[in-house]
């Protein structure tokens, strides 16, 4: 086999198990061996540039950044769908159409994914481009961030058109949601409020390797253009299928109204057994013949009518206000419920969110609430039942002492959320910033737990995430529920993240608003943490995505001599704080300021390895060229456009060769 064959095989290899793995739901590699043939088909891809193909599985990873997305015409138009919110609304529709229509008529029922609307546009089996809804005649082309969804295939099997656009609906599914807000709230950041608005968000993300970490899928279910030698809409949904498309297997084809309101009654019931969220059904006719006889309104097809759910709501008592301190000494009011049974699930708690909104809803101890689960996962409280509140109610006092360690409660101007303000012996704060400390992102110690964490502090091992380098295996062993071996484990675990680099012990720290994303700026910016212990507001304001907020609770931090002092015994015992000397010796500042923009095939390196030196050269790298752009960086199959852009636009066009040779 040559080096071309190799790589086709391999990328054919990994198409097969993709597809098997995400749209048939049966695995047929491990992970591990699909990570190891990716690795292998990248490292062939790098070493043979001439073969690169924007549609290789390898591309799914994302990094390309976009900082304007190009708005795009659809071939045609995305059309809206009208609504019908009961039994009459849809029998009146099927009234019209029988009158439109010659023959019977069968429907196609499908359920309506509640996420973003997204096109997809392919030509000769590859995915061309993928276009947002927009205003329904043009969109953004979201290609780079839509690549990395795993659903989504890059390119078909079988039979297919040679080129069609294909609608569906890019969803969060539920579980992947929940888990995203577990590491937010791990990480202090405000959880996302629901499925959909995160999947949208998600589209016009600039980083596509962001994209690439959120457990995103798309569902199909439309298929649009010229000589597609397609009949029905349920003979196209098969189709997809046999390309290569997830189209869930609920939809349903079905000859009789009476069928489709058994369709509908069943899903309503039955929807929180989905894995994704729906907002209703969608009911189509289903011969496309049929379909063009009766057209469009001037914002939706006359074929199709969508039947909303309503949102459940339930009222149920109010029995306590109780509050929770989170790791950074944060308030949250929670309302303690009846249990009562609302969309699948038994409801005992509802986030209260903070002072201004109990005060908002005038709610109180006793209160008959009105509680509802629409878009969100969370269940909300709407309302207050005034009409059945207590004579003798009074009005909610907000909490002033904290519940865990009694010292008042300060509120910042600006901020919604009051603050425990002892930051140092209040022990939700002090467990829970060792348990951040410790967790994968940050120091990711193996060996230890977040429950053994709050079993050290409550038997006085440790006060903070410092002690843990003197932990010895004698002190652990006595524990609940450790053996000689696990206390080994646990230590061994704490030796190891002396390696930890910098900027993830950065993270770990636990300064608040400073997440991953944050820490890895400020660590590539300021090199060491003297450095940042030193840098004024003024200073750290300059830094690219560095607000005021976050300078504020840098400075804080380590204005604190308990946190200085934590931070020298880290010193003492060999925690990184610095970025190490071999990442230092290729950084430079040699192209600060400048905004460059990559394209085309590069020969002595790839694509990845080029932006990364322009990064690490205090470069920015941009996807599009403006008038703001500095360089254009040409490799090999450069599209003819990007340099009549550039040209237009004055902008200077360097080869490989002496953008490298200029570096050096
Ligand atoms: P609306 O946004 O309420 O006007 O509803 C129209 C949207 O429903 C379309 O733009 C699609 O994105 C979405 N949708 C979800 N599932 C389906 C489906 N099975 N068929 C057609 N549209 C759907
Ligand atoms: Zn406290």
């Amino acid at each position: 086999m040559n080096t071309k064959q190799q790589i086709e095989s391999l990328r054919e290899e990994l198409r097969q198990h993709n597809y098997n793995y995400y749209i048939l739901d049966e695995a047929t590699i491990s992970d591990y061996d699909f990570d190891i043939k990716l690795k292998e088909l990248q490292a062939l891809e790098e070493a043979n540039p001439e073969f690169f193909d924007a549609n290789s599985p390898t591309q799914r990873v994302g990094g390309e950044i976009t900082k304007n997305f190009k708005t795009t015409v659809h071939d045609s138009r995305m059309y809206s769908l009208d609504n019908s919110y009961s039994k009459e609304d849809l029998l009146d529709w099927e009234t019209r159409v029988k009158k439109m229509v010659d023959g019977e008529v069968s429907y196609t029922c499908e359920l309506k994914y509640d996420g973003a609307s997204i096109s997809l546009t392919y030509e000769n089996g590859n995915l061309l481009r993928a276009v947002t809804r927009g205003d329904g005649v043009q969109g953004d082309e979201v290609t780079a961030n839509i690549k990395t969804i795993n659903t989504v295939p890059l390119q078909l099997k079988g039979d297919f058109p040679e080129r069609f656009d294909i609608r569906g609906e890019i969803v969060l599914p539920i579980e992947g949601f929940l888990k995203m807000n577990e590491e937010r709230v791990a990480n202090d950041e405000e959880p996302y409020k629901n499925p959909r608005n995160t999947a949208s968000g998600s589209l016009k993300l600039q980083d596509s390797s962001e994209v690439a970490k959120r457990p995103l899928e798309c569902l199909l279910y439309s298929i649009v253009g010229n000589n597609l030698n397609i009949t029905s809409q349920s003979e196209g949904l098969e189709k997809a299928r046999a390309w290569g498309f997830k189209v869930p297997q609920e939809a349903k084809l079905v000859n009789s109204i009476d069928d489709v309101l058994e369709y509908i009654n069943y899903w309503d019931e039955n929807r929180h057994n989905l894995p994704y969220e729906i907002d209703g059904v969608v009911v189509k006719v289903n011969n496309l013949y049929q379909q063009d006889e009766l057209g469009f309104t001037a914002k939706a097809p006359r074929w199709a009518m969508a039947y909303k759910f309503k949102a459940e709501q339930v009222s149920t008592r109010l029995n306590e206000i109780t509050y929770q301190v989170g790791r950074t000494g944060a308030i949250t009011p929670v309302a303690n419920l009846e249990p009562v049974q609302l969309a699948g699930t038994i409801v005992k708690r509802a986030s209260l969110h903070n002072a201004d909104q109990i005060e908002k809803l005038d709610i109180r101890v006793g209160d008959e609430v009105f509680v509802e689960k629409g878009g969100e996962i969370i269940p909300k409280i709407i309302a207050v039942d005034l009409s059945k509140r207590p004579l003798d109610s009074v009005p909610t006092l907000y909490l002033t002492n904290c519940p865990e360690c009694e010292t008042e409660l300060v509120r910042l101007e600006g901020e919604a959320k009051h603050y425990c303000p002892n930051y140092t012996a209040c022990p939700p704060q002090v467990i829970g910033r060792i348990q951040h400390y410790i967790s994968r992102k940050a120091m990711d110690i193996d060996g230890l737990g977040g429950e053994t964490v709050a079993l050290l502090v409550k038997a006085d091992l440790i006060t903070n995430y410092s002690d843990l380098y003197e932990l010895t295996v004698e002190q652990v062993v006595p524990l609940e529920r450790m053996a000689t071996k696990s206390a080994e484990n646990l230590v061994n675990g704490i030796e190891a993240s002396k390696q930890i680099p910098f900027e993830r012990v950065l993270f770990a720290l636990g300064i608040r608003y400073v997440g991953e994303t944050v820490a890895k700026k400020l660590a590539k910016h300021y090199k060491s943490i003297d450095a940042l212990m030193f840098a004024s507001m003024l200073d750290l304001v300059t830094v690219d995505e560095i607000g005021e907020r976050i300078a504020q609770s840098v400075v804080e931090f380590f204005s604190s001599e308990d946190n200085k002092q934590i931070i020298e015994r880290l010193r003492l015992f060999g925690v990184q704080l610095e970025i190490s000397a071999e990442k230092l010796a290729n950084q430079t500042e040699k192209l600060k300021g400048l905004s460059i923009v990559v394209s085309g095939v590069f020969e002595s390196i790839s694509r990845n390895e080029l932006k990364k030196l322009i990064e690490d050269n205090g470069g920015k790298v941009s996807s599009s060229i403006s008038s703001k752009t500095s360089y254009l960086v040409a490799g090999d199959k450069m599209g003819p456009s990007k340099r009549v852009k550039a040209e237009s636009l004055n902008v200077p066009i360097l080869t490989e060769e002496s953008f490298l040779n200029n570096l050096k």
